[in-house]
């Protein structure tokens, strides 16, 4: 289901780049140029490394303050139970590794979450439930929680599930800024993730959040047995989207012990930046997310998927169930690479 279960498991006028070699159509643009196709994101990832990331650095900079990253917190409001089967959470009630399951939270306790985010920084707080999809009595909770944390003053982001016709307008209703609900992979690769739904159905999720006015942040997982063709597929699926998201969060597994992933084999870190730089390039108005997974990074490979285009990240102690990078130590990082949080 989710960024925020995708992290759970574990969980942005076009740049006028150097005309690589090898990439006949140099066309980057969220919504007013045609989007790439598959193979012209294939075409990216098999570039030099160097002019790929000079590519994307400048697409990055005729967008985006190259120096500013924006900072969500994250909030599992409600934990385990799960009955989707999703091969890489922690929350699937189909796997041995499930995490210890929580009931839905007080809104007591998301205000209470919410303001420490707030204070430590961040400028948007999401809140992620373990769900094949609300039901309407939890929706009415839900959106509860969201109109508290707006008057915080903070941009507020669900993760719930698929939603149902009338669902995404109530939450809009309720003051919610973002939907979450990540692809996850290629369609044809998804296949192999997950059985209990397919892709579509998160497709026609994404159609009612963006019917409702709803921001969308949708993404994937990388590092899932996939192929390099299954990355540069989902990319180009997000970069289709008309418009593309406004939030693309790219995770990398955190493979969980107890759940059918656990042995997927790493991905080289190369790999990764590639993937967060075609994503730059194929959606260069998108905030892209660099999202689960880098708490096992180094600050060196952060610091390459910053300059790739990467520009937001979750922050604060808990990504959903996996650990996140510390707030202090994300502190010192931006403090070394001069970034302002945004
Ligand atoms: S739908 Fe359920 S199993 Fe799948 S990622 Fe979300 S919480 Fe995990």
């Amino acid at each position: 289901m989710n960024d925020l279960t995708a992290a759970a498991n574990l969980a942005s006028a076009a740049g006028h780049s150097h005309p690589a070699e090898g990439v006949a159509h140099a066309t980057t643009s969220n919504a007013s140029a045609a989007p790439m196709t598959v193979a012209e994101v294939e075409a990216l990832f098999a570039l030099p490394l160097m002019d790929l990331l000079h590519r994307a650095h400048t697409t990055h900079r005729a967008h985006f303050d190259a120096n500013e990253v924006q900072r969500s917190a994250l909030l599992s409001v409600k934990t385990g139970g799960c009955g989707e089967n999703c091969g890489y959470c922690s929350q699937s009630a189909h796997h041995e590794g499930e995490k210890p399951r929580e009931s839905l939270l007080s809104v007591e306790q998301v205000v209470a979450a919410a303001t420490a985010a707030k204070e430590q920084g961040a400028s948007r707080f999401c809140m992620g439930a373990a769900w094949r999809g609300p039901k309407d009595s939890d929706l009415v909770k839900v959106a509860e929680m969201v109109s508290a944390v707006k008057a915080l003053g903070l941009e507020t982001c669900v993760t719930l599930g698929m939603l149902k016709d009338g669902q995404a307008e109530a939450l809009k209703d309720a003051g919610l800024d973002y939907y979450n609900h990540n692809l996850d992979t290629s369609a044809e690769h998804y296949t192999n993730i997950v059985t209990t739904h397919k892709q579509t159905d998160r497709v026609e999720t994404l159609g009612r959040v963006r019917g409702a006015g709803l921001k969308v942040c949708s993404g994937g997982i990388v590092g899932m047995g996939e192929s390099r063709r299954d990355r540069a597929a989902l990319i180009a699926q997000l970069a289709a989207m008309e418009p593309p998201p406004e939030s693309v969060p790219i995770n990398h597994l955190t493979p969980i012990p107890g759940t059918p992933l656990e042995n997927a084999p790493p991905l080289d870190p190369f790999e990764f930046v590639r993937t967060i730089a075609a994503a730059r390039i194929a959606m260069p108005k998108s905030f892209v997310r660099l999202s689960a997974g880098r708490q096992n990074m180094s600050e060196e490979l952060q610091a390459m998927c910053f300059f790739a285009g990467a520009n937001s990240i979750f922050y604060g102690e808990n990504l959903l169930t996996t650990e996140n990078a510390d707030a202090e130590r994300d502190q010192a990082l931006f403090a070394k690479l001069g970034l302002r949080a945004i």
